[in-house]
């Protein structure tokens, strides 16, 4: 499998990283998990447009790791030349969110229905809300679903991609749980958001402090992949996001935990299993 970490970033705005979005490629199958901001950029720099995608999984409805899903729908939509729902697959909430952005698009639908003549049906989208289990088993990919932990925000869904006797987690926001040390067991790649306790602390902004009990530390993912064996431990959405040439001060907070290969992802990291 192939893992390329579109977007790195997260709600604070930075010239070098695009908000959260990875693509795994399993087999036949290319899913993008998480749509935010910059998506359809990284995914063009990435050989893919969104026409190309069999799924978009969505870790949660927060609105870094969504807000450029509408850019998704309608491009994906406004491309095709014959009539291409766009699957997607995200926690309980999904549908009724995936409704209100399609309203959201009405005016933009219309325009361009009215414009261009065989272009004679609107935007589609299947939803399938998951949080637990099995969601689909299909050309040799198994998605396996489980529950995250980042309340107050809830429900959350983690994902386990299985292809090839090979596993790679899309954890999306959340602190250690049993949800995560399920699907993390054995696998191969293991891709965290995370914060970094010490300097998050140093921010004078008693806003910023309330993420604290909703994220993984780096100690924390770190511990969650030690507990769970996984192979290799990838960080991304890093809070603040890291001055360049200090990667090496976050992957050594987490050494002292979790003794395997640790990246520290920014746009466009591929990782193979
Ligand atoms: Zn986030
Ligand atoms: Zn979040």
């Amino acid at each position: 499998m192939k893992v390329t970490l579109l977007g790195t970033g997260s709600p604070i705005p930075d010239p070098n990283r695009a908000g959260p979005s990875t693509l795994v490629q399993a087999g036949p199958l290319n899913l993008l998990f998480d749509c935010g901001r910059g998506v359809l950029m990284r995914l063009a720099a990435a050989g893919l447009f969104p026409g190309m995608l069999q799924y978009v999984v969505l870790t949660h409805l927060h609105s870094d790791h969504t807000t450029d899903f509408n850019d998704l729908v309608t491009t994906r939509w406004a491309m095709s030349p014959v009539e291409h729902p766009l699957p997607v697959i995200g926690p309980p909430g999904t549908e009724a969110y995936v409704q209100r952005v399609l309203a959201m698009l009405v005016d933009d639908i219309g325009y361009r229905r009215d414009h261009h003549a065989d272009l004679n049906w609107d935007p589609g989208v299947l939803v399938q809300e998951a949080h637990d289990g099995l969601v689909f088993d299909q050309d040799g990919v198994r998605l396996v679903a489980a529950p995250s932990d980042h309340r107050p925000v809830a429900p959350t869904t983690a994902f386990r991609i299985e292809h090839d006797g090979q596993a790679v987690v899309i954890a999306g926001d959340s602190v250690p749980c049993a949800g995560l040390d399920t699907l993390c067991a054995d696998a191969d790649i293991y891709v965290q958001t995370v914060i970094r306790t010490d300097l998050v602390q140093a921010v004078p902004s008693a806003r910023l402090q309330d993420i604290h009990d909703y994220h993984s530390s780096i100690e924390q993912a770190a511990q969650t992949a030690a507990r769970a064996g996984a192979r290799t431990l990838v960080f991304t959405h890093p809070v603040p996001a890291p001055a360049p040439g200090t990667e090496d001060e976050w992957i050594a907070l987490a050494t002292p935990h979790f003794d395997g290969p640790i990246i520290f992802a920014t746009d466009l990291t591929v990782v193979e299993t």
